[in-house]
């Protein structure tokens, strides 16, 4: 237990109704006692006069007492709500920094429940994802994770796999003879099931990592094709926030967007001409990149300029740059000059950027290709547990394939506890100090 006492303004900065400041850590009862008089009842608001070091009153308002170790942190814990401008919790947290507490560090509550063992690490993510939550998707695949369904998921996982190892273990201690062929059958089929269950959570998880971090979308095509303009339509009145990365036209532009509560990063490059100055082959560059993470490219195309030849060096490239995983929607622009019905032809999604025409079914199209059901129960998840969901899942394979090669026990036996490793790094039943240091120092103060 750490032997410092920590504080920090829980509320947001900027000026508000009630001003919430935390405190934790050992020596809060005696801080709490020497600015708001004899420590309230536990978990009942009281309202008292918060004292300077001079007697005079700082502020006046309710505090709660959460004595350890049921408290969120697991620590003694106080909360001081006093009014909420930037100089009254300045100086109550002056005060209390004054008394000998220490300012908080991003995320370090979560952090001391965690390592209370208050809360699993999935949980305590989900509470900086709920806070981040830019979809009511995302929040409420947040919420689903806070109360546990994904730590309750992984760790039901954990258990089978360490069941099944504990099996095989004992076979090697107590068995004379390896188990073999129809002896390892019923365990092939419990690896199998495992497999199954692995494959099911990620597809879940990868829902979750996709509406919290949103998905990105590239728009690609030759230059006055209407690339600009389908972005623009696309944002609608949206309000998308248009960044320009660099003080270049030519730059990769990211804009976010949300197409019916699904957050997508859409990325108007460049144009994809080789040669041209240093800034242009720097935008190219930058384009090639942003293609090779995506979740999928609209290729747009002038349906007024001549047809594209099968051998445009800007098309053929284009596909050679693209990993065969990145699908492709291709879009055929101003079809308000070329007279076109709007819509789905067989060459892609014929619209008018210009007009809107057609661009209801593309949006539709979209969401239904990049989407997900959100009705569907997902929890809110990262990339990181992506990783070991995925590096689990490979363990798992080979534990199968030793199975099924007729191994023996030990090697079987190995690689399930490889996937248990990666699957507990999910709730932090097993993780390395320096992945928890990245994991709160993301989260923002007071949390
Ligand atoms: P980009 O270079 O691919 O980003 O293309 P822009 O979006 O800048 O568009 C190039 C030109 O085509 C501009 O003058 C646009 O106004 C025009 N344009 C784009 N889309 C349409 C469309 O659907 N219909 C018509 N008539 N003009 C369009």
């Amino acid at each position: 237990m750490p032997d410092t006492t920590i504080c920090a303004v829980a509320t947001p900065p900027g000026r508000g109704g009630i001003g919430v400041i935390r405190v934790s850590g050992p020596t809060t009862a005696s801080l709490i006692e020497t600015v708001v008089g004899p420590l309230p009842s536990a978990r009942r608001a009281s309202f008292r006069r918060f004292a300077g070091d001079d007697g005079v009153a700082i502020d006046e308002g309710l505090v709660l007492w959460f004595p350890g170790p049921h408290s969120f942190t697991g620590e003694d814990v106080a909360e001081l709500h006093g009014h909420g401008g930037p100089v009254v919790m300045d100086r109550l947290l002056q005060r209390l920094l004054g008394l000998g507490a220490e300012l908080a560090s991003p995320g370090e509550f979560s952090q001391r429940a965690y390592s209370n063992g208050r809360i699993d690490l999935t949980r305590a993510e989900a509470i900086a994802d709920l806070i981040e939550a830019g979809s009511e998707s995302a929040a409420r695949a947040a919420v689903r994770s806070l109360q546990g369904e994904f730590a309750q998921t992984v760790e039901r996982l954990v258990r089978r796999l360490t069941d099944l190892r504990v099996h095989l273990e004992a076979g090697i201690d107590f068995a004379d003879e390896p188990l073999e062929g129809l002896a390892l059958d019923g365990v092939v089929q419990r690896i199998e099931a495992i497999a199954a269950e692995v494959a099911e959570t990620r597809r879940a998880a990868g829902r979750g990592q996709r509406l919290q971090e949103g998905l990105t979308v590239v728009i690609a095509g030759r230059p006055n094709a209407g690339k600009s303009s389908l972005l623009n339509a696309l944002a609608g009145r949206d309000a998308a926030i248009v960044t320009a990365l660099a003080g270049t036209t030519r730059d990769v532009l990211d804009t976010y967007l949300h197409i019916d509560g699904l957050p997508l990063r859409v990325l108007d490059t460049a144009g994809l001409r080789q040669g041209g100055d240093v800034v242009e082959q720097e935008g190219v560059r930058r384009a090639r990149q942003a293609m090779r993470e995506a979740d999928r490219i609209l290729l747009v195309t002038d349906d007024t300029a001549p047809a594209l030849a099968a051998d445009d060096s800007e098309i053929t490239d284009l596909q050679a740059e693209l990993p065969a995983s990145v699908p492709v929607t291709t879009v055929v622009n101003k079809i308000d000059l070329s007279g076109r019905t709007p819509g789905v032809a067989n060459d892609g999604f014929a619209v008018s950027a210009l007009t809107g025409d057609g661009m209801a079914a593309l949006r539709e199209h979209l969401r239904a290709s990049l989407g997900e059901d959100d009705t569907e129960a997902v929890f809110i998840a990262r990339r990181r547990h992506l990783q070991s969901l995925d590096a689990g899942a490979a363990a798992i394979d080979e534990a199968l394939e030793a199975a099924h090669a007729g191994a023996g026990e030990e090697l079987v036996a190995e690689s399930l506890g490889e996937a248990q490793r990666a699957l507990g790094e999910i709730t932090g039943a097993v993780t390395p100090e320096d992945l928890l240091g990245r994991i709160f120092s993301t989260f923002c103060i007071g949390k």
